[in-house]
């Protein structure tokens, strides 16, 4: 690649709101093969709100959502803005939380008026000892919906679920249709249950899903396909998808997210929807043609 052409390219790139680090990560994505995406924040917008509140023993939806943000109240998740936001709204009462505890990837813990209380996945009632099972078939019907519902235990009971959703970008469908002809795979990568990520992943003709994933699995999916001799880009937004951007062969950081993401890439879009790495992509092939 000529440096003329290179920075062509990454002028014009810019002008279109996609940043590129270098020459390296332009020819390296010129030949990508597979697009590994993040779920909310890269798929959706990012800016969940709540949906449902189910109180299943003693206690109302209002009181439900009251513990819930309560809890909320220490936590900087995505999640828990939605739950604030709403319990705002309504006017909910305002309680007090000793002994917080963030449990990644799990969710929120705590004391109110001297008993426990935990809002999250299945995973965290787990480690708590608690069943789910009087609360399962409520809570994947929610996630069949593609939301993400949490689970509210308080003492030894799971006493609510509350459910937010996000919404897919306006872009997405679009821009994952037009991908797919250029021949990409596109793999979904998410924290996200099961079910609600196959209900999004449905609706955008995705192909592979990986859900209930941590941070460095994602990570280790992006080696695993390397090491199939793939050449793999991945998007996403958060502090959660650092391993994986920088393990892959082009990390693309959408622009509205984390800073860690955007210094963990090749290519940054200003923008934050799919279409850029269209656009992207046109460029990279657009250049590497020119110059060989
Ligand atoms: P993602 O990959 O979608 O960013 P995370 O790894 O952050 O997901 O979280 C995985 C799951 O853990 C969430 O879907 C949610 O069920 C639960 N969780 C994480 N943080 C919180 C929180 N602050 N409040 C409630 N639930 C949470
Ligand atoms: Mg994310």
């Amino acid at each position: 690649a000529t440096p003329m052409s290179i920075m062509v390219a990454t002028g014009r790139g810019a002008q279109a709101g996609v940043l590129i680090r270098d020459a390296e990560a332009l020819e390296r994505f010129a030949g990508v093969d597979v697009l590994i995406v993040d779920k909310t924040g890269t798929l959706t917008e990012g800016r969940p709100s709540l949906t449902d509140t189910v109180a299943v023993g003693d206690l109302d939806a209002s009181q439900v959502l009251a513990l819930a943000a309560a809890l909320e109240r220490g936590s900087e998740h995505p999640l828990a803005e939605a739950i604030l936001a709403a319990a705002d709204a309504e006017g909910a009462s305002v309680l007090d939380v000793t002994d917080f505890e963030a449990i990644t990837g799990k969710g929120v813990r705590g004391t109110v008026d001297g008993t426990q209380v935990a809002l999250g996945n299945p995973a965290l009632m787990l480690d708590l000892g608690l069943s789910v099972d009087d609360v399962s078939e409520r809570l994947e019907a929610l996630q069949t919906e593609g939301k993400t519902a949490m689970l509210l235990a308080r003492g030894e009971q799971v006493v609510g679920i509350v459910a937010v959703a996000d919404r897919i970008k306006e872009t997405t469908a679009d821009a994952i249709k037009s991908l797919h002809k250029a021949g990409l795979k596109i793999v979904m990568a998410t924290g996200d249950s099961r079910r609600t990520a196959d209900a999004v992943a449905r609706q955008l003709g995705i192909d592979e899903v990986h859900a209930d994933i941590s941070p460095e699995d994602k990570g280790r999916l992006v080696a695993d396909y390397k090491s199939r001799g793939l050449s793999v880009a991945m998007a996403g937004d958060g502090v959660n998808d650092a391993p994986a951007l920088a393990t892959a062969d082009v990390g693309i950081a959408m622009g509205t997210g984390a800073d860690v993401a955007v210094e963990s890439a090749g290519v940054t879009l200003v923008k934050g929807d799919l279409i850029g790495i269209l656009r992207a992509r046109h460029l990279a092939q657009a250049t590497m043609r020119n110059i060989r």
